[in-house]
């Protein structure tokens, strides 16, 4: 194994085990400290027309977007 080769599976095995604990981290954040930003889909020929709101956590850096049909709780917690 060349060099660079050995560091960066050095640095992928950190960086898997940070992204795991950030990962777990999200999962117990209540996500309180939010940035929203609302998105519709109002111009379709058949009426189809949907919303959804982007969710980003400030404290654990969560992303995450919520249908208003599908993901009726969310949506309307966010909006
Ligand atoms: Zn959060």
């Amino acid at each position: 194994m060349n060099e660079i080769k050995q560091v960066f599976t050095y640095l992928k095995e950190r960086e898997d085990w940070y992204k795991e604990q950030i990962r777990v981290l999200q999962t117990q954040c209540p996500h309180e400290n939010v940035e929203t930003k609302r998105g519709a889909n109002t111009d379709n020929w058949d009426y189809q027309d949907f919303y959804w709101v982007v969710v980003k956590c400030l404290d654990c850096g969560m992303v995450a977007r919520y249908d208003s049909k599908e993901h009726r709780e969310q949506y309307r917690k966010y909006c």
